[in-house]
Formats: C-alpha cells, structure tokens, sequence
C-alpha cells in the first residue's frame, strides 16, 4: 500500500481537520445502524460533500459513503471539478469505490483504517495505481486509523448483540488495544 513514508500525513495537519469530519460522518452512520463509514470531499480546502454509509436504510448494497458524498458535490460542481478535489475517508475504499473514484479522476484519497477484505487501493486489489484505464491516483492511508477502526468495533459488538446466537460475552467486550504492526482485519476490527 502506498503509505508515502508512512503516515507522513500528520494529524495536526488540515488532513486531520478533514479527516475528523469524515470520522463526524462515521459517527452518525453507527447511530443509524450503518456500518460506520464516513467521507468527506474537499475542493478549494472547502468541504463540498458528506458522506456516509446507507446501505442498511436503503437496502442498496451500493450506496457506500463515497457515493453519496459525491452525489452531493456534484449537485453543485460539475464532474470535472473532482479532477481537484480530495476524498477523506474513515476506511480504505472498497473495490467498487476505488474503481469509480478513479473514473471520477479523483485528486487524491485520504484514508483511516485498511480494508483487508475489501479494499480497492492496497487491501486487495490496488486499482488506485493501476495505470490500464484511468490515470493513477495518489492514496495516503492511516490517518486516525484507530479512531476509524474504534467506529468499526463498536458497531460489530452492537451487531452481535442483535444475534439470535450471540457470542459468548467474554468476546463481546470492547477490544480497546492497537498492537504495534498488528495486522487489523475484520471481524476483529
Ligand atoms: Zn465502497
């Protein structure tokens, strides 16, 4: 995965004021009981989307936060302007955004936690780098990964606890430790 020096994007930074927004979005999504994505897109260092994750409400398997935000934008911008606008966004993009991220031409994506089941840009399949169609798109990956991955837990447990079988409770409890170099992968997200 293209790391860039990994996590040379700096929490601090304007990046994790953005970023903040996406995981704002995530946050809302976990309150509606969606899987706890959430985005933002960034145009001009203005926001010009939100977005996040619909699926369960609409029972739409596509509509996926990066969708939406994008809807949004282009509301008001045309398609051209995501030639110059940036996606932040709480969990990897999956194959299916990567893949339309790129045909949009995205400037570049910003993301929190790895998607190892799913992921379009480095998880499973690197679509962002592949040059065959569209031009490539620069991916930074990490930036309040665990706060991302937190969203991700909480809303597994919560899950579970819906279960006609739930697990045993000694495996319910809230995992709140980030080993260092520890591979995150779902369901242990
Ligand atoms: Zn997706």
């Amino acid at each position: 995965m293209e790391l860039k020096g990994n996590s040379m994007v700096a929490e601090g930074s304007r990046h994790g004021q953005f970023m903040k927004e996406a995981l704002l979005m995530g946050e809302k999504a976990l309150q509606s009981g969606e899987t706890p994505v959430g985005c933002v897109l960034v145009h001009n260092d203005q926001i010009v989307g939100f977005g996040m994750n619909d699926t369960n409400r609409s029972m739409n398997g596509t509509r996926h936060a990066e969708f939406i935000a994008i809807a949004e934008m282009l509301q008001s911008y045309p398609k051209s302007e995501l030639q110059s606008t940036d996606l932040y966004v709480t969990v990897e993009p999956c194959v299916m955004c990567a893949s339309a991220l790129k045909q949009y031409r995205i400037r570049s994506v910003y993301f929190g936690c790895a998607n190892d089941r799913f992921g379009g840009t480095g998880g499973v399949l690197s679509l962002h780098s592949d040059p065959s169609i569209d031009p490539p798109y620069p991916v930074y990956g990490g930036l309040f990964k665990e706060e991302a991955i937190m969203l991700l837990r909480r809303f597994y447990i919560q899950e579970n606890d819906k279960a006609p079988n739930p697990r045993p409770k000694k495996n319910r409890e809230l995992n709140t430790s980030f080993q260092n170099g520890s591979k995150e992968a779902p369901p242990t997200w």
